[in-house]
């Protein structure tokens, strides 16, 4: 192992750390969880030093693409093996399930967002998965727009960070009493996304670029071809136009600005409907797993173990 690659074990308490600085998508890791200090900057500041935390904070959770290797290195091979183990043996007597992000997780982070397609042998891993365990796609993107990328019919797919929820779209031996899964807290806000959408379609021209995607319940302003240089401008520019939407928020994702509804809904809700649905709510016999690359997947990380850019915690504390 090397400095950067860090596994501790205490013997007494049977936990155990991980601190890798490395992803399979992007080794340029930062820090694993927003740095408090800035998110209060966002808050608390004047226009301008609102507009150089959010450029700050879009700096911090969009580290360069470094060329993926063809394989893993013996390094990762370790952590994950090791990972791997960790989670079997806190899986004994109970049930898996399995909540994985997209973007970043399951494919890699592209220059155009609509071509972020995950590869046959990913897909194939994740089908092999879902016949174990049940298994649920959680994103940001557009529900449709997501399965059209991963194509199994035997998942769950919540998309729009949780607000637009759908169960399999065909029977799955976890759930006996099979019925149509469908679940959208956010409907009410369809026209006001529809409209803020081509207001920002119209605004963004002036930045280079930058492409606005409609997720139905969100929308997402991707700044992955943006010149850095213009981010403080695509910030204000778009802070400008929800000024005018106060029922709308803006979040950020990696390398993308979230607009969404202000209701309390996200992706750590969609997972406790997902697993009342599956008959496992408040359960000690169910061990969730998230896997996600992204700030937007904090909010499911308090209600499960998960994996995040190699770290591995439980309950928001690296073990
Ligand atoms: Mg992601």
């Amino acid at each position: 192992m090397t400095n950067q690659n860090v596994v501790a074990s205490d013997a007494k308490s049977s936990r155990i750390r991980f601190i890798v600085r490395k992803s399979i998508f992007s080794p340029a890791v930062p820090n694993p969880l927003p740095a408090p200090s800035l998110a209060k900057k966002i808050e608390t500041g004047g226009a301008a030093a609102k507009t150089n935390a959010w450029v700050d904070s879009m700096r911090d959770s969009s580290p360069t693409r470094v060329k993926s290797t063809a394989s893993l290195s013996e390094t990762k091979r370790k952590i994950l093996g090791f990972m791997f183990e960790q989670i079997a043996n806190a899986s004994k007597g109970k049930q898996i399930a399995m909540f994985l992000d997209y973007d970043g997780t399951l494919s890699p982070i592209v220059e155009d967002p609509d071509r972020a397609f995950m590869t046959n042998e990913m897909r194939e891993a994740v089908r092999d998965v879902a016949r174990c365990f049940p298994t649920a796609i959680v994103t940001g993107r557009c529900r449709d727009k997501i399965y059209s990328f991963v194509k199994l019919a035997g998942l769950y797919y919540a998309g729009s960070h949780g607000m637009d929820i759908k169960g399999p779209s065909k029977s799955q031996k976890y759930k006996k009493d099979h019925q149509a899964l469908l679940f959208q807290p956010a409907s009410k806000f369809l026209p006001m996304i529809d409209e803020v959408y081509k207001v920002l379609i119209e605004k963004t021209k002036s930045i280079c670029g930058a492409k606005v995607e409609n997720n139905k319940f969100c929308v997402s302003v991707h700044f992955r071809c943006v010149e850095e240089k213009m981010w403080a401008a695509l910030v204000e520019l778009v802070r400008s136009v929800l000024n005018d939407y106060p029922k709308l928020r803006l979040t950020q994702g990696r390398k993308v600005l979230e607009i969404r509804p202000t209701i309390k809904w996200d992706k750590g809700k969609a997972l406790e409907f997902l697993l009342e649905s599956l008959g496992y709510a408040n359960s000690n016999d169910v061990l969730p797993i998230y896997i996600g690359d992204d700030r937007t997947d904090e909010d499911a990380f308090t209600v499960c173990i998960y994996i995040y850019h190699y770290y591995y915690y439980f309950n928001n504390k690296v073990i």
